[in-house]
């Protein structure tokens, strides 16, 4: 079977889900060949043990994301079982790769067995989907569902240049100014609920973010009746997240809640109620009113 991986960038490097993809096709006893949209981290990714063959594929569509043109850049490339991260970027161009290809497409897995059978999660995490697909299929990943690939290859790295033949390219992106990391690509998120009691005390959670590297979260509830951005919402409604840590402080742990976050790697809860739902999916808890817990966290976070 040929796995095909489209590597997954943060910035000028590779994003640590790629070696989770690369490892992910290793268990199956595949090698793969790594896609490398606009040729990021090529170098790196020839390193990842398993990976036999990376393919930096270059053009002026790449200097800015648009879903249309990376997937039709990078279709051309493509071979056999596609894999790639279950990030907003990730999904999108696999569906595209997917409708481009007339193949299946399995978004958000978090298990794959010989067949390829396939798990994940569905109805925010209340039931579990196995399907088993025969033949070429795209397949994304839940980010930190898989065990990475450690390093120890050294792979060719081919350009494919595809500025001829994919034209479309986003000359400017206008987002609304934000200095803080969206939920969404996190490796860390610290999320607020209303046991938090209003919108200024949001600025104890930022401090702490800001001594970690964290992006700050909300609940809903935080939402509708603080006015707080949706696009910081974790949930059934909000953003599904998968960072390696995250911290619920004043979150009561609602099934619509949970569903967003349950598949992170460490959960920390800070709650004055030790018998709030969220205790029970939380790896870590501290029963505390946050007004003494987030100090508390501050001080020893700061001293690292
Ligand atoms: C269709 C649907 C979709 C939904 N989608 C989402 C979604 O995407 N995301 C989402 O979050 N919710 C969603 N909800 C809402 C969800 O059901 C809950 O109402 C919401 O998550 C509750 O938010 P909360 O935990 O912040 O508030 P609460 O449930 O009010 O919990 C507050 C918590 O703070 C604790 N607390 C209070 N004071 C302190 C203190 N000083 N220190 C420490 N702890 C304290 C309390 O013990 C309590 O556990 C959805 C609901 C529906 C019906």
């Amino acid at each position: 079977m040929t796995f095909t991986i489209i590597a997954e960038s943060a910035g000028d490097s590779l994003h640590p889900t790629t070696a989770q993809l690369v490892g992910a096709a290793s268990s199956l006893g595949n090698g793969s060949t790594v896609i490398c949209p606009g040729g990021i981290g090529a170098a790196e990714a020839a390193t990842i043990a398993g990976v036999e063959k990376v393919i930096s594929v270059v053009g002026d569509c790449f200097s800015t994301f648009d879903g249309g043109a990376w997937a039709s850049a990078i279709n051309s490339v493509c071979n056999g079982v596609i894999l790639a991260s279950a990030s907003p970027i990730g999904r999108e161009v696999a569906a595209r790769i997917a409708a481009k290809r007339g193949i299946p497409i399995v978004q958000d897995a978090t298990e794959l067995a010989d067949g390829i059978t396939i798990t994940r999660p569905i109805y925010s995490g209340k039931a579990v989907e196995t399907s088993t697909v025969a033949g070429d299929c795209v397949i994304t990943l839940r980010p930190n569902a898989f065990e990475a690939a450690e390093e120890g290859a050294s792979a060719p790295v081919n350009i494919v240049d595809q500025s001829a033949d994919v034209t479309i390219a986003v000359k400017e992106a206008i987002a609304k100014a934000s200095e803080r990391l969206d939920v969404a690509e996190a490796d860390i998120i610290i999320s607020g609920g209303r046991g938090i009691g209003s919108i200024e005390n949001f600025s104890h959670l930022e401090e702490v973010a800001d001594i970690i590297g964290a992006a700050v979260g909300a609940s809903r509830a935080v939402v509708d009746e603080w006015g707080m951005p949706h696009s910081m919402q974790v949930g059934q409604t909000g953003k599904t997240v998968t960072p390696s840590l995250y911290i619920a402080v004043g979150i009561s742990g609602a099934i619509q809640h949970i569903a967003g976050m349950r598949s992170s790697k460490f959960i920390l809860a800070i709650n004055k109620d030790p018998d709030a739902p969220i205790f029970g999916v939380a790896d870590y808890g501290i029963v505390a009113n946050w007004e003494e817990a987030i100090p508390a966290l501050k001080i020893a976070l700061a001293a690292l």
